[in-house]
């Protein structure tokens, strides 16, 4: 099938015959309404209805895939029945392949034809599209949720954008793991484009940097290296322990620095530790790291990751999250912000899959490996204490046989809490409390999850408990 062909594909109303009858020969129509009759229209809406089908080709199905996502998720769920149903309505094909689409979320700036369709490209951010690497659309400061964690890193990336003069020069980012270090970087980038869009900025993974340097080396081109990235307005490197112990590009990295630097060009650093922790890096580089501004991010507290969970879970508006699930990831997955938003996809691809409702016991099937990951091992003893404590009553005393609602109430708590918290099953949980039977701890915790929902005091009170808690 020629791309013309495939093109007027697309183009549902006033296809003219000739082209109508090609269209029926596709076999892509009808392996959608396969797809839909076996799992359904909302995970075709959701999933396959996403691809677009470029033809077949040497007895290989070709679809395309906007965002990296899908394309994960359609090759771990689907990919075999895919098949299945290509091969049914045409026997040659063979194979799947599912690429990229070229308009996908992060276009790739060395493919200037990917750039066609968004609206910001790379290639408007630098006069050389080639020189920065692919930027994000979805890391903006917008989607950005500041906390205490990250509140000064968040304002010195805001004020870089905002002002065309040189403030701090440069700012160093730095921080752990999936806490924000290039979301930040990007948003700067769109931010600062968005400000000025005569600004020539580069955005470069240091790794890249190093690579582009060697190859430099290689073709003895190095003097075009140096024009390329002393030609800008802002410059920001990414992730930068990366040239820890290579002597050579360090040097570059350096004098392009300096020479940033005396331009007044603002410069942008992160790295996973602070300047005086990068091991293997000159004394004389750490120490003009430093002369700007250093700004750590500080691994998240509960409140960060409950607020970045809401904003994400509103993103997704088809979707519904309960409140507990959230809160229960807030809690439970405290390692970093990236596996943190892997967690609510899970849930919310597999919430959408199986086209139920999100529910906490759903939440805990899907998680139970980052669950157990994150584990922090709470035990039973120390929520039971807990609780007690919170409410003051005596541990025997709400361990006890009393059914008075000053003590049962609590008593519910806890082993609604004990549920939440722990792994135990219900069973262990009843033993845990004299002895009592597991279908006694299953309706309190339908109860605690009934009265929540109406009693807002009871809510803080479990919400302030769960924090304690969790330290
Ligand atoms: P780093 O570069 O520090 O390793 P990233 O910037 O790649 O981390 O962040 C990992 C993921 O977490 C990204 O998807 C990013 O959007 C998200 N993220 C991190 N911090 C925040 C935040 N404060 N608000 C919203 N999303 C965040
Ligand atoms: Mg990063």
């Amino acid at each position: 099938m020629s791309e013309r062909e495939q093109d007027t594909m697309g183009a549902t109303g006033g296809v003219a015959s000739t082209l109508n009858e090609k269209f029926d020969a596709s076999p892509w129509p009808r392996v959608c309404e396969k797809f839909r009759q076996e799992f359904g229209q909302h995970a075709f809406s959701r999933w396959l209805g996403q691809l677009g089908y470029n033809g077949i080709d040497g007895g290989t199905a070709e679809l395309t895939a906007p965002t990296k996502f899908v394309r994960d998720w359609i090759q771990s769920h689907y990919a075999p029945r895919l098949k299945d149903f290509f091969t049914a309505e045409d026997p040659q094909v063979k194979a799947l392949s599912i690429r990229l689409s070229a308009t996908a979320t992060i276009t790739k700036s060395e493919a200037p034809q990917s750039a066609q369709g968004e609206k910001i490209s790379p290639a408007t951010i630098g006069s050389r599209a080639d020189e920065s690497s692919a930027l994000d659309p979805k890391y903006t400061f917008d989607s950005f949720v500041v906390g205490k964690s990250n509140e000064l890193a968040y304002a010195a990336a805001k004020r870089i954008s905002e002002s065309d003069d040189v403030t701090f020069n440069p700012l160093f980012l730095h921080g752990g793991v999936g806490l924000g270090k290039t979301h930040l970087m990007h948003a700067i980038a769109w931010e600062s484009k968005r400000n000025n869009p005569n600004k020539r900025i580069v955005y470069i993974s240091a790794e890249k940097f190093m690579f582009e340097f060697i190859a430099a080396l290689r073709y003895k081109d190095t003097h075009a290296f140096k024009q390329k990235f002393r030609a800008v307005d802002l410059l920001m490197v990414d992730d930068v322990q990366f040239i820890a112990n290579k002597e050579s590009t360090q040097e570059e990295f350096f004098h392009t620095f300096n020479a940033l630097v005396d331009n007044r060009c603002q410069v942008v650093i992160t790295a996973d530790r602070s300047p005086t922790d990068l091991e293997g890096i000159q004394e004389r580089i750490v120490s003009r790291l430093g002369w700007g501004l250093v700004a750590d991010i500080h691994p998240t507290d509960y409140e960060l990751r409950l607020g970045i969970l809401q904003s994400k879970a509103e993103q997704s508006k088809n979707v519904d999250v309960p409140a507990e699930v959230l809160e229960f990831l807030a809690r439970r997955i405290t390692s970093n912000v990236r596996e943190l938003e892997g967690a609510l996809n899970r849930v919310l691809a597999y919430a959408t899959l199986v086209g139920r409702p999100i529910t906490m016991d759903m939440t805990r099937d899907v998680l139970q490996d980052l669950i157990r990951a994150n584990d922090r091992k709470l035990t039973i003893d120390e929520i039971q204490r807990a609780v007690a404590d919170y409410f003051n009553l005596r541990l025997a005393e709400m361990l006890s046989e009393r059914r008075a609602r000053t003590i049962a109430r609590p008593r519910q708590i806890a082993m609604y809490l004990s549920k939440q918290l722990t792994s135990r099953s219900l069973p262990e949980i009843g033993r845990r409390f004299g002895g009592r039977d597991h279908t006694t701890v299953m309706h309190a915790v339908r109860k605690i999850e009934d009265l929540r929902r109406d009693d807002s005091q009871l809510d803080e009170d479990i919400t302030r408990l769960g924090r304690m808690l969790e330290g």
